[in-house]
């Protein structure tokens, strides 16, 4: 083990920095903090996120709202124990419209988040992807994996990025000793997931509850494991609270074909819409699954929600979302 992989002893955590707080996991996680009565200061500029999906801690005092950019110098008061860096577009859909800020947040952003949790001392997590492994030549991709990621493609600008900010993250520990850790989440699912966000679930949810055909990429042979989102925010904070610097995948190993997960959820909708086959996009992987050995050996983690508890969660919690947005306005 060299010495920037030496786990440093866990602290207690009084007070958490959450970037892109407002987003799908951001807003998770900043929920799970408060119920463990951790303070929030929640830093994000609504890019992709939504203060719809941080409402119900709005008025909290221990939750705290700062709007701003995390690639403009960010000062936050105060003592804080731990940084969670997860500001950035995610979809593809956001980071193909967003390719310049998708790499700035990646890069300067993740400089910022550093530099922040290196003036506190605080421990610092960011939010690295399965993205980094690319279109796979290795399955199950486990850490030790170095990825095949085409960086002048579409998608380059995500993985890259992540890549980046993991480079960035190693050389922070080992020139200024911060705190890091480094989780590479895997395809995550449930409520506060955007239904025009263009990932498969969402996307496959809408289309079932709105009685249009579901769009299946390909031939739907091609694999993704899906975690639910109360598992990778108990693997995260896991995590965080370990003094591992990882990298370490966070994601369900349960893998299905994109087939079978549009199968599922037109059962789990009781929809009677049909599948449409459309064109794959440009490097989509054609197979994803965690090598989660290190979560299990190193935390005591698995994942709990079966996939099909977590669709019917998923798919309860969007039956009311969208209806709430169609219902018409109370005056
Ligand atoms: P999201 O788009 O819902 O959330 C991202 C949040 O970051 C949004 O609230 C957005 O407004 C904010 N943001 C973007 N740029 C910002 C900036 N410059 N300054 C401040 N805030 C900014 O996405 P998500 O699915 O919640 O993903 C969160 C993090 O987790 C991302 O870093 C993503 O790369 C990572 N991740 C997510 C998944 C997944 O399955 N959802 C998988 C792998 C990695």
């Amino acid at each position: 083990m060299s010495t920037t992989d030496a786990p440093i002893p866990a602290r207690t955590v009084r007070r958490a920095v959450v970037t892109g707080g407002a987003g799908f996991l951001g807003s998770h996680l900043c929920t799970e903090l408060r119920r463990r009565e951790v303070e929030v200061v929640c830093l994000d500029n609504f890019l992709t996120g939504s203060a719809a999906n941080i409402e119900h801690l709005v008025g909290d005092p221990g939750f705290r709202l700062v709007q701003c950019d995390m690639t403009d110098y960010v000062h936050v008061p105060g003592d804080v124990d731990l940084v969670l860096h997860f500001a950035s577009p995610a979809s593809p859909i956001d980071y193909l419209k967003l390719p310049i800020h998708t790499l700035k947040v990646g890069s300067i952003g993740t400089n910022h988040a550093l530099g922040l949790a290196k003036d506190k001392g605080a421990r610092f997590v960011l939010a690295s992807t399965s993205e980094v492994y690319g279109d796979p030549q290795v399955h199950p991709q486990p850490e030790s994996y170095w990825g095949h990621v085409n960086p002048v493609g579409p998608r380059g600008v995500y993985d890259e990025a992540k890549r980046y900010a993991e480079a960035l993250t190693v050389a922070y520990r080992a020139e200024h000793g911060v705190d890091t850790a480094i989780v590479r989440i895997f395809n995550t699912f449930g409520p506060r997931m955007r239904p025009f966000d263009g990932r498969a679930i969402p996307t496959f949810i809408r289309q079932a509850l709105a009685g249009e055909p579901l769009t299946v990429a390909g031939d739907g042979s091609q694999t993704r494991s899906v975690c639910y989102v109360s598992d990778l925010v108990r693997g995260i904070l896991a995590l965080a609270d370990s003094g591992h610097s990882g990298p370490m995948n966070i994601g369900n190993p349960h893998e299905l074909s994109v087939l079978r997960i549009a199968e599922d959820v037109l059962a789990a909708t009781g929809s009677a819409s049909s599948l449409e086959f459309v064109g794959r996009p440009v490097d989509d992987p054609q197979v994803r699954r965690p090598d989660t050995t290190l979560a299990a050996e190193v935390l005591g983690w698995a994942p709990e929600v079966a996939w099909e508890e977590g669709l019917r969660r998923t798919v309860e919690w969007f039956r009311t979302a969208l209806e709430a947005s169609a219902a018409p306005a109370a005056h």
